[in-house]
């Protein structure tokens, strides 16, 4: 039997909350996070409209996969669609961050995606990062589009919005976000000085058929 501690969970999901905003990651309460309870069909997911900064343990939402409220007197994050749909895709999924990072957000806005240029972007995020077709936030058709965009992959970037990163864990998670707004920055950069050069097929197919077999023995 897995013993969960519910509330070092909550606590790490405020730490990374704020961690977000101290780090220019996103701003306000532009975003939502959420870990999937160790061994159980439940999520806790932020609740909506609160600003990280100011984000207490108590307002936190837990939430079972069909939708319904089991603890918590705030309305859950908007995007609790688009992170219940890719729990339920991925059990290899155990918490998600989604933000409004900066230089995800300008590939959101030319809705331009990062094609397998470095080895870091297979190993760890599992190929190149597409964008999901554009919809409204907090929309079932937002959640469809990015499942169908994240594909097994741990990013996607969400069309004139932000992005999506996933993790084993909450700090997997977070690395995820910290390496796609990296790899972004490294894109848009690489893109001002020359034209960026994909991978060799062979190294792609290799690596991607590795992070596959992580991921089925679900060590993302
Ligand atoms: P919530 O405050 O409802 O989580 O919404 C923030 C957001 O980024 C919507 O896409
Ligand atoms: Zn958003």
């Amino acid at each position: 039997m897995i013993i969960v501690d519910l509330s070092k969970l909550k606590g790490e999901i405020i730490r990374v909350g704020r961690l977000l905003i101290r780090k220019n990651l996103t701003v306000g309460s532009s975003g939502n996070i959420s870990v999937r309870i160790p061994g159980e069909d439940r999520i806790i997911i932020t609740p909506s409209g609160v600003p990280f900064r100011t984000m207490l343990p108590e307002e936190l939402v837990i939430i079972d996969l069909d939708g319904r409220v089991i603890e918590g007197k705030k309305k859950p994050s908007s995007e609790l669609p688009l992170h219940l749909k890719i729990y339920k895709s991925r059990p290899d999924v155990n918490a998600i961050i989604h933000a409004h990072t900066i230089y995800c957000s300008v590939l959101a806005a030319t809705q331009t995606p990062i094609p397998p240029i470095l080895d870091e972007m297979i190993f760890f995020i599992g190929g190149d990062i597409l964008v999901a077709k554009y919809a409204p936030p907090g929309t079932e058709d937002l959640a469809r589009n990015a499942l169908e965009a994240l594909g097994t992959r741990k990013a996607v970037i969400l069309a004139n919005h932000g992005v999506v990163a996933c993790g084993r864990d909450l700090e997997d998670a977070l690395e995820t976000l910290v390496r796609v707004e990296r790899i972004s920055q490294i894109y848009i950069l690489a893109k001002l000085i020359g034209e960026p050069k994909r991978l060799p097929d062979e190294v792609i197919r290799r690596e991607i058929e590795a992070y596959e077999l992580r991921r089925e023995g679900k060590s993302l």
